[in-house]
Order: structure tokens, then C-alpha cells, then sequence
């Protein structure tokens, strides 16, 4: 018997993939936290590898938005900020994987933006508030086209992105504090990782705040580009 629902169920969240005419389906969104050096300087949290781990925060599948959209200035914040981000799509499952064995479960990679309520991001940290408020707002986690590289880890390559044209983030993956087969590693200790499932990595230094008409537009280096339009608010 067919299924039938009270309303139209929301729709599966995909995205294109480079070369191919299937598009990607989305699981669930998860972001690294302070990955950089610089950012986490520039946050007010350095970061001591020795003696810490990655931390991670999640936003709904319903959050992503592709490349080339127009969002709204998100309500509830007078200081909407973009971090630019190298994203990481996972092909196969996996769980508690050695590090040796990370790479197996890459599919492939695109360029993303988390952006971030920052000023009720702050508010919540401050606080000990979950950060939902600041970080899982509506249309913010935009992503490009993913590039299938499968079993592939990227160590290096340029980041940059700019606003209206002049540059505000500019770096590169070799700086990342945890690596691509380390996040891998870390994060399937704690959750049985999924195709489609896919990792936001972290944002360097430079993150800043975005005004309505605003048009943001990065790349990574051997990955693509990514562009969003800052609309009006509601
Ligand atoms: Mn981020």
C-alpha cells in the first residue's frame, strides 16, 4: 500500500555533482569547530593540539542552500557573518574508522559557507547555551557543486574569499589543525557515518559581517567556487 502523508513531506536535499547527471542526497550537516589556528585566535580560543580534540555542532539538512542563491539577512541578529570552508562529502559508511582507514569513506569534496548569527552565537557561548540560535539558521549552509575525488585527501590549497569583491578569508588546507583523515577518525567515534553525510571543516581567519546586497564569492584551490547573494531582511 502507498504511504500517503497529511501534506507534502519536505523534499530530499541534494546537491549537483561535477560530471555527473545524479545529484548528490544529503544526510546531515556537521561543522568542526575552531580548525584553524588564526580563527581560533581571532575567536579568543587558541587551540593546543596536545591536549585537546575536535569539537563539532550540526545543522538541519533543511539549512543547505546551493551556490548562486540570494538568502534573506537571517531575523534575530544585527551581525550575520560569513566563514568560508572546505566541505568534505562522505560515500561510504563508516564507523570508528582508524585514520589509516579514513580516506576509504571520501567521496568527494566542495567549497561551503557556514554562515553564523555571530552575535547570538557569542551570547550562547558565553552563557553555555547551545549554539542552534547562532549556527542552525535558515538557508545558512550553503555549499557548492561537489567534485568527486574518492579516497582522496586533499592537504593542501588555496581558500580565499571576498565580498563585493575585496578579500576577506585567505588561506590555505595545509593549515587545518585537524586533517581530513583525523576528522574522519574523530567524528566516527561518536557517530556511524553515512553517504551523503557532509563536513564542514572549519573556517580560517578573516570571518566578518555581511550587509543586505552584499555578494560573497570564494574558492578552493583544486576544488571550485561558491557565490551567495545577501538579500534584503524579511
Ligand atoms: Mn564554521
Amino acid at each position: 500500500m502507498t504511504t500517503t502523508y497529511l501534506w507534502t513531506p519536505p523534499p530530499v536535499r541534494s546537491l549537483p555533482v561535477r560530471g555527473r547527471s545524479e545529484r548528490l542526497p544529503v544526510n546531515r550537516l556537521f561543522f568542526v569547530g575552531r580548525n584553524y589556528h588564526a580563527h581560533a585566535v581571532e575567536m579568543g580560543r587558541p587551540v593546543d593540539k596536545s591536549v585537546e580534540v575536535p569539537f563539532y555542532f550540526t545543522k538541519a539538512p533543511s539549512t543547505l542552500v546551493e551556490s548562486g542563491a540570494t538568502v534573506a539577512y537571517p531575523p534575530g541578529t544585527q551581525d550575520y557573518q560569513h566563514e568560508m570552508e572546505l566541505v568534505l562529502a562522505i560515500g561510504t559508511a563508516g564507523f570508528r574508522v582508524s585514520e589509516a582507514d579514513a580516506p576509504r569513506l571520501v567521496y568527494g569534496y566542495a567549497c561551503g559557507l557556514d554562515m553564523t548569527r555571530r552575535d547570538l552565537q557569542l551570547v550562547a557561548r558565553e552563557k553555555g547555551r547551545p549554539w542552534d540560535l547562532g549556527k542552525d539558521v535558515e538557508q545558512s549552509s550553503v555549499v557548492s557543486e561537489i567534485v568527486p575525488m574518492p579516497q582522496r585527501v586533499l592537504r593542501e590549497g588555496a581558500l580565499e574569499m571576498s565580498v563585493n569583491g575585496a578579500v576577506r578569508q585567505k588561506s590555505d588546507l595545509s593549515k587545518l589543525i585537524w586533517d581530513i583523515p583525523e576528522l574522519i577518525a574523530d567524528l566516527s567515534r561518536f557517530y556511524h557515518l553515512q553517504p551523503g553525510d557532509l563536513v564542514f571543516t572549519g573556517t580560517p581567519e578573516g570571518v566578518g559581517p555581511v550587509q543586505a546586497g552584499d555578494r560573497i564569492e570564494g574558492r578552493i584551490e583544486g576544488v571550485g567556487s561558491i557565490v551567495l547573494h545577501v538579500g534584503k531582511a524579511e
